[in-house]
């Protein structure tokens, strides 16, 4: 192997490996990089957002909701509006229990595969079946991926995207107790912890969840949604004496302008 080529290889891996192990400086530079995305939230607060994504599924997610009440944790459930036709009850379930709905689209797709138009169609069809059961203000794209036109379609629309700081590498084929270890490794305060719902990887999130929210809570960490994380960066902390941080954009509780 030429040396150049096993140099670009070396340092692929091993930035491959700082990325899975730590993600922390990928994401503080993605932060600041696009501000208007939601990847961990400054605060000293002992506070983390855990973000449920593809729900609802009639199997999974009842697990999933029993596992958050018997630990007092509140989850900001990115839902797919595909899903809800049929698990209504489910979506009714989670904003009585104290959570937050997301917007994820109308299929579990990669976003910036869809044209323009077809991206705002499946925002605005997934905000209204969204809309009844409560406050949506919060998406996250297909994939994880999202470009800066999507971000303006989002903000035109009164949504923030969100994308995460704590993830379990749960897509790929690791035991539950390797997930949570990888997710409380990376939680501190402020962070946003990503898990799937749904037949995939939604099994292992309960198990995930029986790790790693008992863990927190010894930490004396509170885990909450998005909005509620959003809330607890804004009160000033320690005297009060410092400003409070700029806001989140607005969010939008009624249905988005056709
Ligand atoms: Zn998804």
């Amino acid at each position: 192997m030429r040396k150049g080529v096993a140099f670009v290889l070396a340092t692929c891996v091993l930035g491959l490996a700082a990325l899975v192990a730590r993600p922390g400086p990928v994401v503080r530079w993605l932060a600041r990089r696009y501000p208007d995305v939601l990847f961990r939230l400054e605060t000293e607060a002992p506070h983390v957002a855990l973000t449920i994504d593809d729900s609802p599924h009639p199997e999974i997610t009842p697990g999933i909701l029993d596992v958050l009440a018997e630990h007092g944790a509140h989850a900001t459930f990115f839902v797919i509006g595909d899903y809800v036709p049929g698990n209504e009850e489910i979506v009714r379930r989670m904003v009585a229990e104290g959570h937050e709905l997301g917007n994820h689209l109308m299929s579990d797709a990669p976003s910036h595969r869809l044209p323009v138009a077809e991206f705002e169609r499946q925002l605005l069809q997934t905000h209204e079946l969204l809309a009844p059961y409560g406050p949506v203000r919060w998406c996250r794209p297909g994939h994880g991926w999202f470009n800066r036109r999507m971000l303006g379609q989002l903000h035109r629309h009164g949504y923030r995207c969100a994308m995460a700081s704590a993830y379990s590498l749960e897509v790929r084929p690791t035991s539950a107790r390797y997930a949570a270890r990888h997710i409380l490794l990376n939680a501190r305060p402020g962070a946003v912890i990503v898990l799937h719902d749904g037949v995939g990887t939604g099994r292992q999130t309960v198990a995930v969840l029986r790790r790693v929210l008992p863990d927190l809570r010894r930490r004396g960490y509170r885990v909450a949604t998005l909005s509620e994380l959003a809330e607890a960066e804004r009160l000033p902390q320690g005297d009060g004496s410092s400003p409070a941080p700029a806001t989140p954009a607005p969010p939008r509780s009624s249905n988005p302008a056709p």
